[in-house]
């Protein structure tokens, strides 16, 4: 079993991650097997390098251990592009010149599960009108959802504690994989990452179980093999929302330096038990 914990340096960690880790670590520890972390430090603008520091200061807190260096998403754009070139060449994805105030305009876009489903207006362009725009137009690329499930065969994959699941794509239109300002998009990249260092079980938040949709039909598309998955309860602040990197008070820094003992943390949390006034809930 290899199992892994894939935090996005844009913030302090809280107790919502310190849950995601320990159950990935302990799953593979009682296995027997390994436990990596992966730094999605794709996102360029927004990732900062002392929030690399503090998240491996805080799991090493936490009595969490991982196997080897942790993996950059920062140094593997280049599997990233091998991947967007080989679907491209296949004719699944396209180049996409829309801004958000395009889309947006774009009549009341219907949302799916990765925000506002995208209206299509570049997926019919003529050869000669891409390869001009895109000698001087910023632009994204989009994967032609559509094409793409038909090309793809089987989507299901198997969800812990509830067996088989469908894999349903086409609910999120034609999804960017590489950004104008990022060489791939979270989806790409994961999917990729995840193939690369040989995960198993992902274990992971349920507010991610749509991208699984998405995962799941790249994994078909580049003939990437598929981990099992397990979408854990979410931890859920006194206000009874899911919490987030704003939350202050929940930060693993802010339990730590008010005397929290990290082992015994990991403990509780391993056994579904949280500090007074958090609770798990399913989304
Ligand atoms: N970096 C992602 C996040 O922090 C996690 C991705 C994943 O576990 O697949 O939400």
């Amino acid at each position: 079993m290899l199992t892994r914990f894939a935090p996005s340096p844009t913030g302090e960690l809280h107790l919502g991650h310190a849950y995601s880790a320990v159950l990935a670590h302990g799953a593979a520890r009682a296995a027997g097997g390994e436990f990596l972390i992966r730094i999605d430090d794709i996102d360029g603008n927004r990732s900062r390098e002392d929030y690399v520091g503090a998240a491996l200061a805080d799991l090493a807190w936490l009595g969490v251990d991982w196997d080897g260096e942790p993996v950059r998403q920062s140094q593997r754009l280049g599997d990233y592009a091998a991947a967007l070139g080989a679907l491209r060449s296949r004719g699944l994805v396209y180049p996409c010149f829309c801004t958000r105030a395009d889309i947006a305009a774009s009549l009341a876009a219907p949302h799916g599960p990765s925000g506002a489903i995208y209206p299509g207006t570049c997926r019919d362009l003529g050869m000669a009108e891409r390869e001009r725009r895109m000698a001087d137009e910023p632009h994204c690329w989009r994967l032609d959802i559509a094409r793409a499930v038909v090309a793809a065969g089987d989507l299901t994959w198997e969800e812990g504690g509830q067996g088989l699941r469908a894999a349903d794509p086409l609910a999120h239109g034609d999804i960017v994989l590489a950004r104008k300002d990022a060489p791939a998009s979270y989806h790409l990249a994961s999917t990729l990452d995840d193939a690369m260092m040989g995960v198993t079980h992902v274990i992971r938040g349920a507010d991610l179980i749509t991208s699984t949709d998405v995962h799941r039909l790249l994994q078909a598309l580049l003939g990437l093999a598929t981990p099992l998955y397990r979408h854990h309860a979410l931890v859920c602040g006194p206000d009874g929302k899911r919490l987030a990197k704003r939350d202050a008070a929940a930060s693993l820094k802010a339990l730590r330096d008010g005397g929290l003992d990290g082992p015994a943390l990991a403990a509780d949390l391993r056994a579904g038990r949280l500090p007074a006034g958090y609770s798990l809930q399913n989304p």
